[in-house]
């Protein structure tokens, strides 16, 4: 017998996981179901979050969005897409409609997969997420919040309340390579976004190593190359080897394995493609957009 638990309010899920740290919070199930029919786990007890208006909501917060664990990848399309274009672009790689109605980017975060594909556009817009418990709430930077495969930060009396992002203030993209065009796990992905106003360049890569990760050297190197060549100002064209040199760097910094989806190397070349061909897209939407 699993135990259901259904809190109606968020102090009262809150309670429920402190009175109950081994439940297991289920959203939209997308995940969870799965487990579970699939006996890869059994918990004693389920945290109902859906009926929790608060984690639903969405709004603005000193400039930054502020977007309620339970907000579905739908919503997120319909309601955010103009808003938040990397992410509306990896929500409608996920799955399938009906994953994409039930599940929620507060789901893909506890699951914490290195393939989940709301990721690497939060370590590319450089995101926060908003961890609380009975004992208050704290907010980790989404470079900080992936520890393992299928591990994270928060702790066991703790929920997802929401994500923090800012706004997109220029360009940004998201690209997936996977097995066949939709319903597919990343073999390999990647996010990347620019801030022209704070000439900030942000990138994210899924599915090839035990994390999301975020290549930092990559993304400095190209922000010195827009600097020193005043390529913000002057939106020229970014130099062939330049460009080069960023997917270099971003191939380097994934850590991908052979597995049953691609092998290490072939996920390290399509990384490089990748790299090199948003960057060039971001670029050339900038150099054209007059913003
Ligand atoms: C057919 C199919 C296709 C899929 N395709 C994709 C895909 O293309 N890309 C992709 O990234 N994923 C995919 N997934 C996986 C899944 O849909 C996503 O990870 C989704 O974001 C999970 O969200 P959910 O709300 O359904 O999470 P749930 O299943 O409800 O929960 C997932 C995990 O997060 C925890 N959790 C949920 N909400 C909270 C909270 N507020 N606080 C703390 N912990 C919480 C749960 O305890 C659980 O550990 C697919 C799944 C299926 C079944």
């Amino acid at each position: 017998m699993i135990e259901l638990l259904q809190p109606a309010t968020w102090p009262e899920a809150l309670e429920m996981k402190a009175a109950h740290p081994e439940a297991m919070p289920i959203a939209g199930g997308t995940d969870v179901m799965v487990e579970i029919n699939l006996d890869h786990h059994r918990p004693d007890a389920i945290l109902d979050l859906t009926r929790v208006r608060e984690l639903t909501e969405w709004g603005g917060e000193d400039g930054m969005l502020r977007v309620g664990a339970g907000v579905t990848y739908t919503r997120l399309i319909d309601e955010l897409g103009d808003r938040l274009p990397g992410l509306a672009m990896a929500s409608r790689t996920v799955g399938s409609p009906q994953i994409r109605n039930r599940g929620t980017v507060g789901g893909n975060l506890g699951t914490a997969s290195p393939a989940g594909d709301a990721h690497p556009v939060l370590l590319a817009a450089d995101a926060q997420v908003e961890l609380a418990s009975t004992a208050g709430t704290r907010r980790v930077a989404a470079r900080d919040f992936f520890l393992g495969p299928k591990r994270n930060a928060m702790r066991k009396d703790e929920l997802i309340a929401a994500f923090l992002i800012a706004p997109a203030t220029g360009p940004q993209q998201f690209s997936k390579v996977g097995t066949r065009n939709a319903m597919v796990i990343a073999v390999c992905a990647f996010a990347l976004s620019v801030d022209p106003m704070a000439r900030k360049v942000g990138a994210g890569i899924g599915s090839a190593g035990p994390t999301p990760i975020f290549p930092a050297e990559a993304c400095r190197f190209i922000e010195g190359v827009l600097d020193e060549q005043r390529l913000w100002e002057q939106r020229k064209e970014v130099h062939y080897s330049a460009l080069t040199r960023f997917a270099e760097l971003v191939a380097e910094a994934a850590r991908p394995i052979d597995d049953v989806r691609g092998t290490a190397r072939y996920r390290r070349h399509a990384l490089w493609v990748l790299a090199r061909r948003s960057f060039m897209w971001v670029w050339d939407e900038y150099r054209g957009g007059g913003s």
